[in-house]
Order: structure tokens, then C-alpha cells, then sequence
């Protein structure tokens, strides 16, 4: 299956202009990202450094890239050059080492704090202890600007959960936003995926992650 075009645009008519769609194209063909963006999408989601280091060479460069899967501290240098936005920070160390880059690269690179709301313990993010231990340092990281959180719900078929949960990011990100740093301003809330983006979007979304929906289900080799 290619891209959904229909899809997309019945979505974009559908939420709020104010409302930022990343196609997330993860595991899918250049020919699929190239079909998006001709008709007229521009941002788009990876999880996988090579495979998003590849996608960029390959495709026109004013693509923004999300990188959206979490991030190991020793593969931040191959996308440090060009990625728009980090969504997953989700340690002190990762966003360290994105600091570094960026400082190399004469580059402030934005970033997005990664919060644990789900039950799941697969999941990963920070707690409200690590996110507070996480602002004490940003004065020293001036080559990181933290524009947001992101979060994922559990996967979850109650329906009172996944509210929940993002009602809770969602009440953070308004704390948050109160603060006075240089480099924190909390302006982008990136939580909802295909299943559960009315809802996200509801709690106060203003980013939306969607892949499935726009490109079909995935499938995974090795796995
Ligand atoms: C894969 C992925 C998505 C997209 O999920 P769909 O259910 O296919 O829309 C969104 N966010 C993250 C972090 C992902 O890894």
C-alpha cells in the first residue's frame, strides 16, 4: 500500500489548523515519502537513525525531520546536522550529548522531553523527578532548545486510561510553560498516534504522530 492522500487531506480538514501532522513513514519505501510530499507534506517521523540518515540523502531538503524512536547518546552525531526535532529525550546523558553536537555544529538543536505517562513499562520517558533534575541543567546546555513534551498512552482499549494519561502530560506542559529559561519554552505538546489522536487532540495536542492511517501497516523484518 502507498501513501493514503485522501487520508491525509480528509484529516487536515478534519483538526485544527494549529494542529502539526507528522507523517510518521518508518520502515517505509523513499517511493512512499516521495509520493507525501508531492502532494504537499513536509513533515515527517523516524525511528531509526540509518534509515533516517538514508531518507534525508535521498529525499528534498526541506523536508523537516521529526525523530520520534528513542535515541541512543552514541548515534546523535549522524543526525545532529539536519534533524528538525528531537521528540524523545528521555535521559540527562542523551540530551548531554545533543548539547555537544550541537555545539560542534554551531547549531541549537530542538528538542522535546519525553514523559513517562503509560502503565506499560516498555515505554520509555522521564518522571516528574528526572524532568525537574533535567531543568536545573539547561542553563549549562545552551546548544539544546527544549520547545515541548511528547508523550505515548498506554495501548490501551479503555478509552478512560488513554484520557487520563494524557491529561496528566497535558497538566505538565502547562506547569511547565510558566517557567522563565533561556532555552525551555513549552510550545509543542506531541502526543497521539493513529489510534488515538481525537483523544490526544481533546487533552490539548497541538503535534500529532501518525503513520498506519496515512501509510498502511508496518512490516517488520528481522522481527
Ligand atoms: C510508530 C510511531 C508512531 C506512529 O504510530 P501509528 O500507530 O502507526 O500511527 C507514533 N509515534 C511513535 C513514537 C512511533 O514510534
Amino acid at each position: 500500500m502507498s501513501f493514503q492522500s485522501p487520508v491525509y487531506n480528509s484529516l487536515k480538514e478534519q483538526i485544527d489548523t494549529m494542529v502539526t501532522i507528522v507523517a510518521v513513514s518508518k520502515t517505509k519505501p523513499i517511493a512512499d515519502l516521495q509520493e507525501a510530499y508531492d502532494i504537499g507534506v513536509r513533515d515527517f517521523g523516524e525511528n531509526y537513525v540509518q534509515e533516517l540518515v538514508d531518507k534525508h540523502e535521498a529525499l528534498p531538503k526541506d523536508i523537516r525531520w521529526h525523530f520520534i524512536g528513542h535515541l541512543q547518546s552514541n548515534k546523535v552525531k549522524y543526525i545532529a546536522p539536519f534533524v528538525h526535532l528531537i521528540h524523545g529525550v528521555d535521559s540527562e546523558k542523551l540530551l548531554i550529548e545533543i548539547n555537544k553536537q550541537g555545539e560542534k555544529l554551531n547549531r541549537k538543536i530542538s528538542c522535546l522531553l519525553q514523559i513517562y505517562i503509560a502503565k506499560e513499562e516498555t515505554k520509555f520517558g522521564l518522571n516528574e523527578a528526572e524532568l525537574e533534575n533535567i531543568i536545573q541543567k539547561l542553563p549549562e546546555l545552551k546548544n539544546v532548545q527544549i520547545v515541548g513534551m511528547m508523550g505515548m498512552a498506554s495501548f490501551s482499549s479503555d478509552s478512560q486510561i488513554v484520557k487520563n494519561e494524557f491529561d496528566t502530560l497535558k497538566k505538565l506542559f502547562d506547569k511547565y510553560s510558566s517557567l522563565s529559561i533561556d532555552n525551555l519554552k513549552m510550545e509543542t505538546l506531541s502526543m497521539g498516534m493513529s489510534g488515538d489522536y481525537k483523544m490526544a487532540i481533546s487533552s490539548g495536542s497541538n503535534l500529532i504522530r501518525i503513520g498506519s492511517m496515512l501509510f498502511g501497516e508496518r512490516v517488520y523484518k528481522n522481527k
